[in-house]
């Protein structure tokens, strides 16, 4: 198992010369077999921001019918808006499985067809030839073919799930989906809440903090939301992103192999992402054993 990458970019797609080599596609990824594109006979994406369009034109090349599931982390635009312009839905024959967390207000299905509403787009999903099939998540496990998928609630203003996925021969793999460590909201400021409040909920967030170094624990690929660095973080803390610092030291007490730093934000250009990544490589040196590999998400790469 492996992952290529379509679209490594957060927010916005950012095409233009100062991005040129990370590349400006939104969120979208691919796990590839160790010698064939499919795993067990078929594709697997995951998020469909504007890089699946990408992927699309490439399982194209591929002999049909192409049997096809998407995993989605959560329904912000930067993560959905490329499957209007996915060419494999407008195929017959084709079978498309879309998984995501489950919304309380509409299902997966409404929000991906909102997005084509004739108010925001020329073509309903009711002209989408394919069979396409929309499956709703909460934390849960369950198994697309050879693979064993165990999903995760992340910490983001949307519902949110990360996916832990693990092949036939024990290589695992995790993408976060949006995320920033979970942290006391309510008494954020010090201040206005009783102590006792204060204490309940602090365990609360470290709970939750805690299980998530479980779930990252001994994976050998972290693919992880590092859209800033740690003096932007202090000025975007609420927004759901994590800072660089933040996910090597998640990286480095989960014991992960391979941490691929993702979501990149869109100001950040080409130049500004090595240097975070140099940051991040030192980081993770200087706090750890040397063992943890890190580097960034860029379009076309393949982590193995
Ligand atoms: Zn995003
Ligand atoms: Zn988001």
């Amino acid at each position: 198992m492996k992952v290529r990458f379509w679209g490594v970019r957060g927010s916005i797609p950012t095409p233009g010369p100062s991005t040129v080599r990370y590349g400006g596609n939104t969120t979208c990824m691919q796990l590839v077999g160790q010698d064939s594109p499919t795993i067990g006979g078929e594709y697997l994406l995951l998020d469909a921001g504007t890089g699946i369009r990408e992927a699309g034109l490439e399982l194209m090349k591929m002999p049909k019918p192409l049997r096809i599931n998407i995993l989605i982390t959560h329904t912000h635009m930067d993560h959905i808006n490329g499957f209007p312009f996915f060419v494999p839905a407008f195929v017959p024959g084709t079978v498309i499985n879309i998984y995501g967390p489950v919304h309380y207000e509409k299902r997966l299905e409404e929000i991906f067809a909102g997005q084509m509403d004739y108010s925001y787009f020329p073509i309903s999903t009711a002209q989408l030839a394919a069979d396409i099939k929309f499956h709703d998540l909460k934390e849960c496990e369950f198994d697309l073919g050879p693979l064993h998928v165990t999903t995760h609630y992340m910490n983001h203003p949307v519902l949110t799930l990360g996916y832990r996925i693990t092949d036939s021969s024990g290589k695992s793999f995790i993408f976060t989906g949006d995320h920033e460590p979970y942290y006391d909201f309510i008494n954020e400021d010090g201040g206005g809440g009783i102590d006792s409040d204060f204490e309940d909920v602090q365990a609360i967030v470290d709970e939750q903090n805690r299980r998530l170094v479980e779930f990252f624990q001994g994976v050998d690929i972290l693919v992880a939301d590092a859209a800033y660095t740690p003096e932007e973080y202090l000025t975007h803390k609420g927004w759901g992103h994590s800072s660089t610092d933040h996910v090597v030291d998640w990286a480095l007490a989960a014991g992960v192999k391979k941490l691929v730093l993702f979501h990149h934000e869109p100001t950040h250009n080409d130049d500004k992402l090595d240097a975070m990544e140099q940051y991040a490589r030192e980081r993770a040196a200087g706090k750890g054993d040397g063992s943890l590999v890190v580097v960034n998400a860029r379009e076309s790469l393949v982590v193995d």
